[in-house]
């Protein structure tokens, strides 16, 4: 399975590996993996780091959006072949390291239901199967930051909470390039039907759909270019007209 790389920015690549996007960042001699994919995706890591020309060495740090298999995905593993430390938000440790109410893959099962008549959603399921959703590999060190905090990682992301897909879901800036990763708290799939466009992620997939919906506005004034979701293309244009999109198709 094989995953495809695309500079976005100088410094900014965004790896489509299947139906899910992470990112790295180079900074100087250093490279940052924003999220980490499924987790049997340690080869497509691998393999984009050295795609740059780079070494698995040169990761200075793994810093996740959430704890979802599909962003959590190979950053145990990845932190035990690099050396790297993993990153998370203070409250959203305890669910990667698969400990939350709620941690498990299988609590999903029951809001994905209804929508298995949609061979689009039968086609995800599989696919997150495939690639080791329902069998995740939790974290077993993680190094706690707080909402507001700027990194000192390359490319020195900043923390903005963004929670709703799941309690301690955050969203990162890079404000000297006018890039955030959304993670989850702003698509422009839907993994579920393949729509496409600004967007949140069905409420199948939300743990609160109303903190989700609300935390666009936490994206909606931010000084940024560009959008890069865990789901589709990247956005280009100020967040306040992604976030209108969003919220006309997504009904809030
Ligand atoms: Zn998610
Ligand atoms: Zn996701």
């Amino acid at each position: 399975m094989t995953a495809t790389t695309t500079q976005i920015e100088p410094g900014v690549h965004r790896v489509a590996d299947g139906l899910v996007n992470w990112y790295l960042i180079e900074d100087g001699d250093g490279l940052t993996l924003v999220d980490a994919g499924w987790p049997r995706s340690w080869p497509n890591v691998k393999q984009a780091i050295e795609g740059l020309g780079r070494s698995t060495r040169d990761v200075a740090a793994i810093v996740l959006t959430h704890g979802h298999p599909d962003h959590l995905g190979a950053a145990e593993k990845a932190r035990q072949e690099t050396g790297a430390n993993v990153y998370a938000h203070r409250p959203e440790i305890p669910r990667t390291e698969g400990k939350a109410k709620g941690a498990s893959p299988f609590t999903l099962v029951p809001g994905l239901l209804p929508t298995l008549w949609r061979p689009s959603a039968t086609g995800f399921v599989l696919h997150a199967t495939a690639r080791g959703f329902m069998t995740p590999k939790w974290l077993t060190q993680a190094v706690p930051f707080d909402a507001g905090d700027t990194l000192d990682v390359p490319g020195r992301p900043r923390v903005v909470a963004t929670p709703g897909h799941t309690q301690g879901h955050v969203s990162l800036v890079l404000d000297e390039k006018g890039v955030v990763f959304t993670g989850d708290a702003f698509a422009t799939l839907d993994v579920l039907t393949r729509e496409t466009g600004p967007r949140l992620l069905p409420d199948a997939l939300n743990d609160d759909p109303a903190a989700t919906r609300e935390s666009l506005g936490a994206l909606e004034g931010l000084d940024a270019g560009t959008l890069l979701p865990g789901h589709g293309q990247p956005y280009r244009g100020a967040p306040s007209g992604a976030v209108a999109r969003a919220r006309e198709v997504s009904g809030s």
